[in-house]
C-alpha cells in the first residue's frame, strides 16, 4: 500500500468516526493491520518515514482516551495529514537551475540537431512548447509487484533476477526470451523483433532488475511478459510515476522523458496569472510545481492536484470569455415587448395537438425574456422530434405581436424551405407575411422580399445564410430564430443579430449537449431544455446487420412500403468527400430504382442537385410520391416526414454518434414503429463496440455524452468553430465540478471587474477575436 492512499484511507476512516459511523476501535484496527502493508519508495525518504510514524504514534493511544479528547485528536490528526500532504507529495522545480522558457528549443539541455527536428515536428519550439508538452498518459511504478502475486492482465512492475537469456528465429521473426525469477518464482520475458535487447540483456544477467509490463497467459499455460522494460533495480529512479508522451516516430519514450527532465527546471520561474484570490479560494497550486507535476508528480496526488490547477485556469479563462461576451450585449440593451398572448392563443387553439408540458414552459421562458429589457440569447435545446419548431413559431407570434420582424435561419436550402413550408400557412392565417429567401431564389423575387423587408411590409423571412448578406435589411428586426445551431459560426449567428437595434435570438439545436458542456460552449446563452417527448411516440427499434444480409433488409423495407410506410436509405461515405457520396447514392439508386425496388417508387437526394431538384424530390417524398428516397446525408438534420417509419445506414462506422442520432432522429415522429438499419461490412471492434451501444440507448444525451467520452467534446461540438482553442487540460466530462467552480469564480469576477484588471486584460488577449464579435454586434 502506498503512502497516499493508506493517507486517504486513514483521513475518510478518522472522517467517519468523527461522524459516528465508525468507531474507535475499528479505525485502531486498521491502523495497525494497514501500517503493515505500507510500501513506497516515498518512506526511502527517512524525514517522511518518521513523520508518518509520528501521525500513526499520535493516533494510536485515542482508544484509550477519554471521548473529547479523542476526537480533538482526529480532527488535528486532519490538519496534520494535510500538511504531510504538502510536505511530501509534491516534487518541485529547482530554481537554481532554471533557465528563461522563451528560450529556442535548439538551445535546450539535451537537445542537438535531431533531437531538434523532432521536437520542432511536435511543434517544440521553445522551453515553453516543451514543458506545455502534456503526457497523455503516466505509468505507475512505484509499486513492486512480487512474482508471487502477479495477477494475469494486470500492467505491473515487479522484480527478481533475469537468468537464461537466449534468442532463436521462428518463422522470420526474432524473439528474443529470458527468464526473471526470484529464487522461487519465476516469469518468461519475451521481445519480439528487438535484437538488440538480446545484447543489453546479456549485461543484466544474474542482476536484480524491475521489469514492468502486462501479465499475460504463455502458449504453456505459464505467465509471461512480452516486451517489458528492464531497469537496474540500482538505479533508484525507476519506482516512480512515468509520464508517456504522444510522440513521433525516431522519438522514444525515454529520450523524451529524459530531455523533460533535463530542462523541466525552467518552470520555476514561469509566471502565475491567476490572482491569489482565486487560487487561495479554489485551494489551487502554484503553477510552477503544476507544471512540474504534469510531468515527474512525485505522488498521485500531485498528479490531480496539477491538472485540477491547470485545468481550472483553461475553465476559468474560458467562462470568463463567455461572460464577458454576455456582458457586452447586455449592455447595449433591448427593449421590453409588448405581449399579450392573444395570438400565440388563436395558435395553438388551431394545432392538432396539444403541446407538452416541456414546450409549454420553454414558450414560457422565452416569452419573459422577449418581454424584459435584458436581450435574449437562449438556447433551445431537445432530443429530436420533441417539437422545438412549434416552439419556434411561438416565439416568432409573439414577437410579431409586439410589432417586430423576425428572421429564421436554417443551415441548408432543404431545412429552410421545410420550416417555410410548416411554418407560412399558419402564420398567414394570422395575418403575419412570411417569405422563403434562400441563395437559388431568382433574383426578381429577392429583390421584391429585400424591398417588403425593409419597408417592414414582410414580417417573417424564412432562409438559409442568405439571410446574413449586407443588402438584407430590415425596419425593425426584433427576433432571430437560429436552427440547428452547430452548423453555424459564431460569426453568422452575430451577422444576423446584428441587423436590428435590439434583437432577441434564440438558438435550437438538436445535437444533445449534457448541461455541462452546454455550459462550456453556449456558456453566453441561457438554456431551455424540451425533456419531454409527445405522446405516443415509440422508440425506434435500432437493428445492427451484417451487409451479407442487406437483401433480409431490403425485404423489410419492402413489407413497410407495402403497408404504406415510406423509407430512407442513406449512403453516408465519408463526410468530407461530397463527390463521392453523390456517387455512392447514385449508383446504389440506379440498382435500387432498376432493380430490387423495381416495382415501387424510388426517390434520389444529395447535395450537387439544383436547389429546385431538391425541392421537387423532398415535396414528392413528403406527399407520399415516393416509397423510398435514397440519399446522401442531405437529409441528416431536421427533416420531417412522420409517414416514414425505416432508416437504412449504410457504412454507419463513419458517423460520430451524435450524427447517427439526427439521422435516426427521421423515423419514429409518428405512433407507428419506427426501425433503424446499421448496415456493417468489415469493421473494427471498437466501431462495432460503439455501433452496439448506440443501437442500445434511444436517450439522445446519453449519446452525446458517449460520443463525447470516445471523441471528445471538441471534435464534436466543433470547439474551434465557435471560435473558442481546444482544451489542452480540462476535460468537460472528467471535470464537471471544477467547470461549476470556475463558472462561479468567473461571475464573481464579472461583479468585481475593477479588482481583476490583469485577467480581463489577459482574457482579450485570448479571446480578443471573439470579444471584438460581439462588441460589434
Ligand atoms: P424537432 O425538435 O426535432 O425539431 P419537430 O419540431 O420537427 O421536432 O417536431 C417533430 C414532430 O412532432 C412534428 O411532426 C411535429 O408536428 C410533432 N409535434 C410537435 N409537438 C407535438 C406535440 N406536443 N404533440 C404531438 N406532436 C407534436
Ligand atoms: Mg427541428
Amino acid at each position: 500500500m502506498l503512502v497516499e492512499e493508506f493517507l486517504k484511507d486513514l483521513e475518510e476512516l478518522i472522517m467517519n468516526v468523527l461522524d459516528s459511523r465508525t468507531s474507535l476501535e475499528e479505525l485502531s484496527g486498521w491502523i495497525d493491520q494497514s501500517r503493515e502493508l505500507l510500501q513506497d519508495p516515498l518512506l526511502d525518504d527517512a524525514d517522511a518515514r518518521e513523520k508518518l510514524d509520528q501521525l500513526i504514534d499520535y493516533l494510536k493511544p485515542t482508544v484509550e482516551l477519554p471521548k473529547e479528547r479523542a476526537l480533538k485528536r482526529l480532527t488535528n490528526a486532519l490538519g496534520m495529514i494535510e500538511r504531510y500532504r504538502s510536505w511530501h507529495f509534491f516534487a518541485k522545480p529547482d530554481p537554481s537551475q532554471a533557465k528563461q522558457l522563451s528560450l529556442d528549443i535548439k538551445s535546450a539541455r539535451g537537445v542537438g540537431p535531431r533531437r531538434e527536428k523532432l521536437l520542432r515536428k511536435l511543434e517544440i519550439n521553445s522551453l515553453r512548447d516543451l514543458v506545455f508538452y502534456f503526457p497523455r498518459d503516466y505509468e505507475d511504478r512505484r509499486r513492486v509487484i512480487s512474482l508471487k502475486d502477479l495477477l494475469l492482465g494486470e500492467k505491473v512492475t515487479t522484480r527478481g533476477k533475469i537468468s537464461s537469456v537466449e534468442m532463436k528465429s521462428v518463422s522470420g521473426m526474432k524473439i528474443v526470451a529470458a527468464v526473471l525469477a526470484d529464487g522461487i518464482h519465476h516469469v518468461l520475458l519475451k521481445w519480439f523483433n528487438q535484437e538488440f535487447i538480446y545484447r543489453q540483456l546479456q549485461t543484466l544477467k544474474g542482476k536484480e532488475v524491475y521489469v514492468t509490463g502486462t501479465v499475460k497467459k504463455g502458449m504453456f499455460g505459464g505467465l509471461e511478459i512480452v516486451n517489458p522494460e528492464v531497469e537496474l533495480v540500482e538505479n533508484s529512479s525507476a519506482l516512480e510515476i512515468l509520464p508517456v508522451y504522444p510522440l513521433t516516430e525516431g522519438m522514444s519514450q525515454k529520450e523524451f522523458r529524459r530531455i523533460v527532465r533535463q530542462n523541466i527546471d525552467c518552470v520555476a520561474i514561469v509566471q502565475d496569472e491567476l490572482p491569489l484570490e482565486l487560487t487561495e479560494r479554489r485551494k489551487l497550486i502554484d503553477l510552477a510545481i503544476a507544471l512540474y507535476g504534469m510531468h515527474f508528480p512525485k505522488t498521485t496526488y500531485q498528479l490531480e492536484k496539477s491538472r485540477e490547477r491547470l485545468a481550472y485556469e483553461e475553465l476559468l479563462y474560458l467562462q470568463l470569455a463567455m461572460l464577458f461576451s454576455r456582458h457586452t450585449l447586455d449592455s447595449i440593451g433591448g427593449v421590453a415587448k409588448k405581449i399579450e398572448g392573444k395570438l400565440a392563443q388563436e395558435f395553438l387553439k388551431k394545432l392538432p395537438f396539444q403541446l407538452t408540458n416541456a414546450q409549454k414552459r420553454a414558450h414560457e421562458e422565452i416569452r419573459q425574456d422577449l418581454r424584459s429589457t435584458r436581450p435574449m440569447s437562449r438556447l433551445l435545446q431537445g432530443d429530436v422530434g420533441c417539437g422545438k419548431t412549434v416552439v419556434a413559431q411561438l416565439a416568432i407570434i409573439d414577437n410579431f405581436e409586439a410589432g417586430f420582424q423576425a428572421a429564421v435561419m436554417a443551415p441548408t436550402s432543404i431545412l429552410a424551405t421545410q420550416h417555410y413550408r410548416r411554418m407560412a400557412p399558419s402564420f398567414e392565417n394570422l395575418g403575419i407575411k412570411t417569405a422563403l429567401l434562400l441563395g437559388e431564389t431568382n433574383k426578381g423575387e429577392k429583390e421584391r422580399i429585400k424591398r417588403l423587408l425593409r419597408s417592414g411590409e414582410l414580417s417573417v423571412v424564412i432562409g438559409t445564410h442568405t439571410l446574413i448578406q449586407e443588402d438584407v435589411e430590415f425596419d425593425n428586426l426584433g427576433l432571430v430564430v437560429i436552427d440547428e445551431q452547430h452548423r453555424f459560426g459564431v460569426r453568422q449567428r452575430e451577422a444576423l443579430i446584428s441587423k436590428g437595434a435590439a434583437v432577441d435570438t434564440l438558438v435550437m439545436t438538436a445535437t444533445p449537449i449534457p448541461r455541462t458542456l452546454a455550459l462550456a460552449v453556449y456558456g453566453d446563452l441561457d438554456l431551455t431544455i424540451i425533456d419531454e417527448m409527445p405522446p405516443g411516440r415509440k422508440d425506434v427499434k435500432t437493428i445492427l446487420v451484417s451487409v451479407t444480409k442487406i437483401d433480409q433488409v431490403f425485404d423489410f423495407v419492402r413489407k413497410e412500403v407495402e403497408d404504406g410506410n415510406q423509407a430512407f436509405i442513406v449512403y453516408p461515405l465519408i463526410e468530407e468527400s461530397d463527390k463521392l457520396q453523390v456517387k455512392a447514392a447514385t449508383q446504389m439508386y440506379e440498382k435500387l430504382s432498376n432493380e430490387v425496388f423495381k416495382d415501387l417508387r424510388v426517390g434520389l437526394l444529395h447535395g450537387r442537385m439544383s436547389q429546385q431538384e431538391k425541392d421537387a424530390v423532398m415535396e414528392k417524398f413528403a406527399r407520399g410520391d415516393f416509397d423510398i428516397l435514397v440519399s446522401t446525408t442531405v437529409i441528416e438534420v431536421g427533416i420531417d416526414v412522420p409517414n416514414a417509419t425505416v432508416m437504412v445506414i449504410e457504412n454507419p462506422e463513419r458517423f460520430g454518434l451524435a450524427q447517427l442520432h439526427q439521422l435516426r432522429g427521421r423515423i419514429g415522429r409518428s405512433d407507428r414503429q419506427g426501425y433503424c438499419f446499421l448496415v456493417v461490412g468489415n469493421v473494427e471492434e471498437e466501431a462495432l463496440e460503439r455501433l452496439k451501444y448506440f443501437a442500445s440507448t434511444k436517450n439522445g444525451f446519453e449519446v452525446a455524452e458517449y460520443d463525447m467520452k470516445l471523441r471528445g467534446p471538441g471534435e464534436i461540438l466543433g470547439l474551434r468553430q465557435h471560435g473558442l482553442p481546444d482544451l489542452k487540460v480540462a476535460d468537460l466530462i472528467r471535470d464537471k465540478q471544477l467547470l461549476f467552480r470556475a463558472r462561479e469564480d468567473a461571475e464573481f469576477v464579472m461583479k468585481n471587474l475593477d479588482r481583476f484588471k490583469a485577467l480581463i486584460e489577459k482574457i482579450e488577449k485570448i479571446y480578443g477575436e471573439r470579444l471584438k464579435l460581439v462588441k460589434v454586434g
